[in-house]
């Protein structure tokens, strides 16, 4: 088996941070593999795996659109090539956004996962914290998340598996090749949630 490409969606948002730790997650599972800035659509089509960032949702909405790589990431996801998108990530992810303030929100999704979004459900910038959580059925029992402008999920289909709440609210889901949370996992020195993704990507591959 030749090594993983694994992406990292360089549209907007924390780009870097999810590099990094998508990098040290494989080196930490002595995965051999590359992790690139996927900034073009033609480079997707290459891909074992992609992460959506935190970020700006309408922002990497919008841009990816208009450049084509939202279409492109719909078919990659559809043939079954796994996914992480955390907070911004996980709301382009989704199937309907709406605003806590705002209300529904026309910007541009992936509509892929059958969640319905509440952006900025915890609050401001000011409201942003840091709180334990579990990931149990993904063998995670502990992971201190970082939610910042987070995202909750308000409703979930039945394909759609909860891996987490926090004050009933739900931060994490799985649906088949997609895992989304509300918080930043690039965002800790802990690698267990990209440690899981890459995990997702290898299974793939074979
Ligand atoms: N509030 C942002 C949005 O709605 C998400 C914040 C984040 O990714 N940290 O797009």
């Amino acid at each position: 088996m030749t090594g993983l490409n694994i992406g990292v969606l360089a549209v907007q948002g924390d780009v870097m941070e999810n590099l990094s730790a998508t990098r040290l997650a494989m080196d930490d599972l002595g995965v051999e593999g590359v992790v690139t800035e996927v900034k073009s659509p033609d480079q997707i089509s290459e891909l074992d795996g992609l992460v959506i960032p935190g970020g700006e949702s309408t922002v990497i909405g919008t841009l990816s659109l208009v450049n084509g790589s939202l279409k492109k990431i719909k078919e990659k996801i559809a043939s079954g090539m796994p996914v992480l998108g955390t907070c911004a990530g996980m709301i382009l992810l989704s199937k309907k956004a709406k605003d806590r303030i705002v209300g529904d929100m026309e910007q541009p999704l992936l509509d892929y996962l059958d969640i319905r979004i509440e952006r900025n459900a915890f609050g401001r910038q000011k409201d942003s914290f840091e709180a334990d959580i579990s990931l149990e059925k993904i063998g995670i029992p502990k992971f201190r998340g970082v939610f910042i402008r987070a995202p909750s999920v308000s409703e979930a289909g039945r394909d759609v598996e909860i891996l987490s709440k926090i004050d009933g609210k739900i931060v994490a889901v799985k649906q088949g090749n997609i895992v989304g949370t509300s918080f930043h996992p690039e965002l800790t020195s802990d690698l267990s949630v990209h440690k899981y993704f890459i995990t997702m990507a290898q299974k793939g591959k074979r």
